[in-house]
């Protein structure tokens, strides 16, 4: 019997399968030919997230701030000294994970889509495309609309939202910048996103699921930037935030957008995901160890989860929640107040990875704080 199948094999999967593999046999199915396609991101993450993936992507761009434009126009420009973000090639992100993972021992099963989970007393059964296997326990990778997790009950993310994107043959004249529109003329509920990565640009944007489909939004950002007859590709994806009911059951754990370790203000998937594995890794190689294989055992996943990371995403949550309720108005008002100096001084310093440490920074400054309340009370009420 297998001790671990990991269902899928994007960053989540290949790197909870990196680490399991030192000890353990794992097999990791995934539904596609290979890992890496179709690629659903846009690839913009920190040197920590880099570091934790334990390879190194081609980096297509290195990006020391943001343009962020309000609805009326203006704009503020966030810049640090240091690098804020690498663009990086998501699907190589994706192929290195997955080789760094077989080189530790795992075995990758392409082709090879998980459709059936059935707990038993001491095994789970697998069946998926290729055969019906047996293992000790499952770990679900398998994305934002995840079988396993589902295979838990009702485990529906509070919140799905919607991304859309393009890479377009446009070079923008800003190279160490990336621009953010706000306001329900380019993205309701969200932001958009444009990426100088050289000759070309990768634009998108996610809404809010009650907006619809996004498709109409990405034209009008790419009319914006005259990107909309020079599509090199397009690609789509679901992004869910504010936490599932669970991420654990009897021989089953989940990790990555199966988990909902997602950002709800960025709607970024990596750095979770790369909190979690370790996480994973630890506790499941102790149940192995000692044959107990229990939600009860395992529920220490969640708790140590929520100890380090889940407490970011769930103070995330809750500036989201802020954010759906600012008109275009109260935005371009957080613009003005944005633009403040002492404000730009402290989003100049944003950390991406943690982005409500901004709040707490503004509290110590009582100038920028008594400015703020007017723009709070709005998001409250
Ligand atoms: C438009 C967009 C832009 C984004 N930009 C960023 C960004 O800049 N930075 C960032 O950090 N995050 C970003 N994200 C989020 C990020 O892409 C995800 O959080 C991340 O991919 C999650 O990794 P994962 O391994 O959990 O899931 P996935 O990457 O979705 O991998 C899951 C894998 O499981 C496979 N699978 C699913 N079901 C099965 C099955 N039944 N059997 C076998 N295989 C299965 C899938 O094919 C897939 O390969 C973005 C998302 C979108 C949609």
């Amino acid at each position: 019997m297998i001790d671990t199948v990991v269902v899928g094999g994007g960053p989540a999967g290949s790197r909870t399968a990196a680490l399991l593999a030192r000890d353990h046999d794992v097999l990791v199915l995934e539904e596609h030919e290979t890992s890496g396609v179709p690629m659903q991101c846009a690839g913009l993450i920190s040197d920590d997230v880099i570091r934790m993936s334990g390879v190194s992507p081609d980096v297509l761009n290195t990006l020391y701030g943001a343009e962020v434009v309000f609805p009326d126009g203006t704009s503020v420009i966030v810049r640090s000294k240091r690098p804020k973000a690498r663009a990086v090639d998501r699907s190589d992100l994706d192929s290195k994970m997955a080789a760094a993972a077989m080189d530790a021992g795992a075995e990758f099963s392409y082709s090879d889509r998980c459709s059936k989970v059935v707990f038993g007393g001491d095994s789970v059964s697998v069946k998926s495309t290729k055969a019906e296997r047996s293992c000790r326990c499952i770990v679900g990778a398998d994305g934002h609309s995840s079988m396993v997790s589902a295979s838990l009950g009702d485990n529906q993310p509070k919140e799905y939202l919607r991304g859309i994107q393009a890479d377009v043959r446009v070079e923008l004249d800003n190279q160490d910048l990336f621009r953010i529109h706000l306001g329900s003329e380019y993205a309701p509920g969200f932001f958009t996103w444009e990426i100088p990565c050289g000759e070309f640009t990768r634009a998108g944007l996610c809404t809010s699921w009650s907006a619809g489909p996004p498709n109409d939004y990405l034209k009008h950002l790419l009319r914006s930037n005259g990107g909309e007859d020079r599509i090199i590709r397009r690609y789509c994806g679901k992004i869910p935030v504010g936490g599932r009911r669970i991420m654990y059951g009897d021989r089953c754990l989940l990790i990555g957008d199966a988990a909902c370790h997602v950002k709800p203000v960025s709607g970024g998937g990596l750095h979770p995901a790369f909190k979690a594995a370790p996480i994973l890794a630890d506790v499941l190689t102790d149940a192995l160890a000692s044959d107990d294989l229990s939600a009860k055992t395992l529920s220490s996943y969640e708790k140590r989860c929520r100890s380090d990371f889940v407490g970011e995403l769930n103070k995330g949550m809750m500036l989201r929640r802020m954010f759906v309720r600012l008109s275009d108005d109260d935005l371009i008002h957080a613009g003005r107040y944005a633009s403040r100096d002492d404000v730009r001084a402290i989003l100049d310093e944003i950390d991406l990875d943690h982005p409500s440490t901004v709040v707490r920074e503004m509290f110590r400054r009582p100038a920028a704080a008594v400015s703020a309340v007017p723009l709070l009370l709005r998001c409250l009420f």
